[in-house]
């Protein structure tokens, strides 16, 4: 029986690690698909406290790992959770196909990228389309070549600067005509030569499923109804998250997008289950706040455990 098992290796998962590895209660992390979480997908991180040059996203994550098993931390490297029975104490889990039980559960299963589903989008995926543009944008296929980035946030401006250093233009094409990323990023973002902002506009096909790469994008213009082409030879969509909660689908409060509905801090309505990071964030969704989260839940749950035991 384990104390505290953790589902999820990114920001919030690894501090909650760290503060009950400290605690000594030898949690068990899984880290899922992606270890280390969305932030493995970024480049620099600028505004993570305590690195005034910024630090690259997969160190960060390698670092907060080792932390977390100097203390004891036990990590399941690329372990998925099946599935979870909350109905009973003790909760019932099944990891890779081995049934675990625990006395406390912290959820920190992050966020996976949307998807824009149009036509094109699924059957070129890892053929030109791509959601991460730090993994892929200095593949051959992209070098030299025009490359469009759909979205307006953060997430859209950074991929955006990104692939100048590879492609020979990057098109910004977002539904708005004003960003939605923080102003810095904004700034930087419409200074960039190398990047062509495409208002008011979205990505309704990707081309060329027959040829079995891409070759361009339709765009539609919201203001005007114009439908125009846009050769490319990759598209990069950064449109935003959605919480990986559907494990707990019936078993745990959602909200409509699927985020987890918390009952008091970190806790949920099963006693000794407790929440995490992106996947019950919609609001701020930071490294930094994902941390904050998993420092909760771990406390939380080490309280919930000595309590037990008094
Ligand atoms: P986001 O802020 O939710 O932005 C998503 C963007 O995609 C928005 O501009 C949205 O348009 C657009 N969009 C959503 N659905 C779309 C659709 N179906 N078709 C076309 N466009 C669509 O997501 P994010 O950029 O991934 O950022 C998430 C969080 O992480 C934010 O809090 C952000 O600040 C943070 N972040 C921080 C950094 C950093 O500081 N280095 C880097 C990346 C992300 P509308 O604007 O019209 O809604």
């Amino acid at each position: 029986m384990e104390n505290v098992v953790i589902i999820g290796s990114g920001c919030a998962g690894l501090t909650a690690a760290i503060y009950t590895a400290r605690a000594n209660l030898s949690p068990l992390l899984i880290t899922g698909a992606t270890p280390g979480g969305l932030l493995t997908t970024t480049s620099i991180v600028e505004n993570f406290p305590g690195f005034p040059e910024g630090i690259d996203g997969t160190e960060l994550m390698m670092r907060m790992q080792q932390q977390a098993e100097k203390f004891g931390a036990q990590v399941r490297y690329g372990s998925s959770v099946e599935s979870v029975d909350l109905s009973g104490n003790p909760i019932k889990l099944v990891v890779d196909g081995e049934a675990l039980e625990t006395k406390t559960l912290i959820i920190a299963s992050g966020a996976g990228h949307k998807h824009l589903d149009v036509p094109g989008e699924h059957e070129l995926e890892k053929k030109g389309v791509t959601y991460c543009a730090t993994c892929d944008g200095a593949l051959p296929m992209f070098r030299n070549q025009p490359v469009v980035v759909v979205g307006g946030g953060d997430s859209a401006c950074e991929e955006a600067n990104y692939l100048t250093r590879f492609a020979s233009v990057v098109y910004l094409v977002h539904r708005r005509d004003t960003l939605r990323a923080s102003k810095i990023m904004a700034d930087r973002t419409l200074a960039n030569p190398k990047i062509k902002p495409i208002w008011d506009s979205v990505v309704t096909e990707v081309q060329d499923v027959r040829t079995g790469k891409v070759t361009g994008v339709k765009l539609n213009n919201l203001k005007t109804g114009a439908d125009s082409d846009l050769p490319c030879a990759g598209l990069f969509v950064a449109i935003g998250h959605f919480p990986n909660s559907q494990l707990f689908k019936g078993q745990l409060a959602l909200d409509e997008a699927g985020y987890f509905v918390l009952s008091k801090g970190a806790a949920t309505s099963v006693p000794g289950v407790f929440v995490a990071g992106d996947c019950a964030d919609s609001v701020y969704r930071q490294a930094i706040t994902a941390a904050g989260m998993g420092c909760a839940a771990a406390i939380e749950a080490e309280r919930y455990l000595a309590a037990l035991e008094a």
